[in-house]
């Protein structure tokens, strides 16, 4: 992550996006409460929904890992844990990867009513 396995300058420029925030999975939204749901997530101020490049949901918690170093590396890189390792930085986009990022109710609202016109909904 901030201190990448393989030889590429992206890990020394972005400061560790990667490691200030904490994704979380969410089942696919199927009907229209699901989206609704969302709303909820949103209340929170800082988080928001985002739908990613491989079409899945999450909720972004913008909170910076203990062990990121001012530097922006990782502080603990020989002991970090699998999640850590497994990311490729490849297929980085330095910490966005969303193609929709919903923070709001009002967005969220927008986002259904999208869904409708479209026919998704
Ligand atoms: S966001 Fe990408 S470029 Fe930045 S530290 Fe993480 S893996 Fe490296
Ligand atoms: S353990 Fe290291 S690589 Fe993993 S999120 Fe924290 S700072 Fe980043």
């Amino acid at each position: 992550m901030s201190d990448c396995a393989i030889d590429c300058d992206k890990c020394f420029t972005c400061g560790g996006e990667c490691c200030k925030s904490v994704a979380i999975k969410l089942e696919d939204p199927v009907d229209i409460d699901d989206y609704e749901d969302f709303k909820w997530y949103v209340f929170h101020p800082g988080l928001s929904v985002y739908l990613d490049t491989d079409d899945e949901w999450h909720v972004d918690v913008p909170i910076k890992c203990k062990h990121l170093g001012r530097n922006g590396k990782c502080k603990v890189y020989d002991d970090r844990p699998p999640v850590c390792r497994d990311y490729d930085v490849r297929e980085c986009d330095e910490g966005d990867d969303s193609k929709v990022t919903l923070s709001t109710p009002e967005e969220v609202d927008s986002y259904i009513r999208k869904l409708k016109r479209a026919g998704k909904l």
